[in-house]
């Protein structure tokens, strides 16, 4: 049984006021909000257990170490990765596509070699291969969605071609909040001998993600949306790439042995990880693995499966929102414009008179924007903590903003 009230009365934000009024957060496509048991496990991490980690033989280094290291396994066991030796712990998913753009893309893509990408990925899945084009002489192919906001995985199937090196892709769209169909261009690529990656910075956050199933060669999170610290995060790396990177940055931890005249490094995946890292954010992201594990990825799924249709119902009645995105089994985030002069960053600021956080913007999402023909969208985005009674909060705030600027 999914008791919401249970599960809000969890995240101490949930009782805070914003102007006066009880928060209805639906900004959590940007960054969730943190349950108890992750905000006491990093003060229990700091206060209890802090010292830095790999280095030190004392006591507390240990346990600093143990703790750190077991949201290696965590995060293997959350992605369904076959080992926790293909988990590159970083500080969430722009590190780790920027990672594999600089360890595995950078020495093998030749001038003229292809990529393809689609025109709604996050700007994190298209500077750093924009950095391959203008520095490298990649050539990018875009890949539009349909009408709906679907994908069409037979259209990136099509683009791949004898220079097509990498597939790089969002599992679910952070704008439209459409579900692609990775396993079938996942398994297209390999048969071609092509890489894919994929963003899974939504996705792993609202279904169970089996990276193992989908048979991706790189497949990255971000541990803020995730109920985990900012600043925490992995990426799946296929061991057959994780043999073919060199190291990206370099520093301690990463090598064996520094002499004068060169360098052994570590094995594979702390070869990827320079310097100290986020000790305490790494962990209070194991905490929120096990937190959302505890709850069920599927029981998550449906109760926000749930809101989406509630969702989709009540926008449906008012004829002056209009929503971007409506493919089928899409995730419950919402962006929409409209009618009439409502900017978006107008309809979020009475939103938040209201108590009411939406974002409003590109969402880092230029070429969608300019694909959907919009300067700008607000996006309304549920989570676990989220019930219909915010969905009715949100209806009655644009009620409000279509009063004001129709
Ligand atoms: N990809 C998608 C689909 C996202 O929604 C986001 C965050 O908004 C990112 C990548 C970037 O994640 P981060 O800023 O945590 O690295």
């Amino acid at each position: 049984m999914f008791d919401v009230d249970a599960i809000r009365a969890e995240f101490p934000i949930m009782s805070r006021q914003i102007n006066g009024k009880p928060l209805v957060y639906l900004d959590s496509g940007a960054s969730a909000q943190k349950p108890q048991v992750v905000i006491d496990t990093i003060t229990r991490a700091y206060a209890e257990d802090y010292a830095n980690v790999h280095r030190g033989l004392h006591t507390l280094s240990t346990i600093s170490t143990e703790n750190y290291e077991s949201v290696r396994g965590k995060l293997a066991r959350f992605l369904n990765a076959a080992s926790e030796d293909s988990i590159v712990m970083n500080t969430g998913t722009t590190e780790g596509i920027n990672m594999i753009a600089y360890a595995w893309a950078m020495p093998r893509f030749e001038p003229g070699d292809e990529m393809i990408l689609s025109v709604m990925e996050h700007h994190a899945n298209i500077v750093p291969w924009h950095f391959l084009r203008e520095r490298q002489g990649a050539v990018i192919k875009w890949i539009e969605p349909a009408a709906d906001g679907s994908l069409d995985p037979q259209a990136v199937i099509d683009a791949m071609g004898p220079k097509t090196r990498l597939v790089a892709m969002t599992h679910m769209s952070n704008v439209l909040g459409t579900v692609v169909d990775v396993k079938a261009i996942c398994r297209a690529a390999r048969e071609r001998g092509i890489a894919s990656l994929i963003d899974g910075s939504q996705a792993a956050v609202h279904m169970p993600v089996d990276v193992s199933d989908i048979g991706c060669d790189f497949y990255a999170v971000t541990g803020h949306k995730l109920y985990g610290p900012s600043g925490s995060g992995g990426i799946y790396v296929h061991p057959d790439r994780m043999a073919e990177m060199r190291p990206f940055m370099g520093g301690g931890d990463m090598i064996r042995e520094v002499r004068r005249d060169g360098i052994d490094y570590n094995d594979a995946p702390m070869k990827f990880e320079a310097g100290t890292p986020g000790i305490v954010q790494q962990i209070g992201l194991g905490a929120a693995l096990d937190w959302m594990t505890n709850l069920g990825l599927d029981a998550i799924a449906a109760h926000e499966a749930d809101l989406r249709d509630y969702t989709q119902s009540r926008l449906a009645g008012l004829n002056w929102v209009n929503v971007q995105g409506t493919a089928p089994g899409k995730g419950a985030i919402f962006s929409f414009t409209l009618d009439g002069a409502a900017h978006p960053h107008d309809i979020s600021t009475v939103l938040d008179k209201r108590g009411i956080a939406v974002r409003a913007g590109q969402h880092c999402c230029g070429p969608l924007m300019d694909h959907l023909g919009v300067a700008a969208t607000t996006r309304a985005s549920f989570a676990v903590y989220n019930t219909r009674a915010d969905v009715d909060a949100l209806v009655d705030g644009l009620e409000l903003c279509h009063d004001l600027f129709a």
